[in-house]
């Protein structure tokens, strides 16, 4: 993507802002934006308190190719000026310039961090924002407290022209994706994969390859992408999680996860690879 905007991130705010700046303002987790009838935008301005807003705390982000980000968090009861509404980041997807709409991913993972960050988790002092870092510092015991950060890893395991699917729980109805987890403590990303796949569905598999990485603002995850094979055994379902998987054709596919994800990538990217299998 030539086009592509270069976001370049920042830690100390410039010391006069003489140009007018994106602003993520967040209410909890939903992002101030203005509403066009196809679309949405963030609001660029000298300052949010302009207006009716109140912002209650506010982070310098970088900047987006020649002008500032700023992510800022207004209280609970704040009314959206006329024009404008608080929307979820899933809800904006596909509306939202895509450039602006990963910086917000970014903005909403720091405003989160900020507020959940206000004392020190050993001694339960008020923190202080360390000098020229992503991070807080206990005044007293010196503890760091960075953002946080949950990796995961996601799977697709393909069989021949066959890929696994699976539905959980949690997913809406009819929809179907590939397999993911968090990475626990002491582990490796491989070996994450291993133990995911073998948890939730049974089988066995190799070949693991890394396939790409995308941030999930969800709240704070990062999803690491593998592609593998499988290797062996039948699926037998995790009953906990897992309502149902299966191994699907290109010709027979359920419903799959939106354009958003990492999960429609590597199964567009299966699917891609089908394709060019049959054109030989
Ligand atoms: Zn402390």
């Amino acid at each position: 993507m030539a086009d592509k905007r270069k976001f370049v991130s920042g830690i100390v705010a410039p010391e006069v802002r003489s140009e007018p700046a994106w602003w993520f303002v967040f209410q909890e987790n939903k992002l101030l934006v203005y509403q066009k009838p196809e679309s949405v935008t963030v609001p660029f301005l000298m300052d949010p308190n302009e207006g009716d807003l109140t912002v209650i705390r506010q982070n310098y982000l970088g900047h987006l190719d020649n002008h500032q980000c700023y992510v800022a968090e207004v209280s609970e009861g704040t009314v959206p000026p006329a024009g404008m509404a608080f929307e979820g980041l899933r809800q904006i997807y596909g509306r939202l310039d895509e450039d602006l709409f990963w910086v917000a991913a970014r903005a909403v993972q720091i405003i989160d961090w900020d507020r959940t960050h206000q004392f020190c988790g050993r001694c339960g002092v008020p923190l202080r924002t360390k000098t020229g870092e992503r991070a807080k510092e206990c005044p007293q015991c010196g503890l760091l407290h960075f953002p946080r950060l949950a990796p995961a890893i996601i799977v697709l395991v393909e069989r021949g022209n066959q890929l696994l699917l699976a539905r959980s729980r949690h997913f809406m109805p009819e929809m179907y994706s590939v397999l993911a987890g968090f990475v626990e403590p002491g582990e490796s990303l491989e070996e994450a994969v291993v133990r995911e796949v073998k948890e939730e569905v049974g089988i066995a598999i190799k070949d693991i390859k890394y396939f790409g990485s995308q941030p999930w603002p969800f709240p704070h995850s990062l999803m690491i992408g593998f592609t593998a094979t499988y290797a062996g055994g039948e699926i037998s379902l995790d009953d906990n999680e897992i309502e149902d998987a299966g191994w699907f054709t290109v010709e027979k596919l359920p419903r799959i996860p939106g354009k958003i994800s990492i999960a429609r990538k590597l199964i567009d990217g299966f699917l891609a690879k089908q394709e060019r299998f049959h054109e030989d």
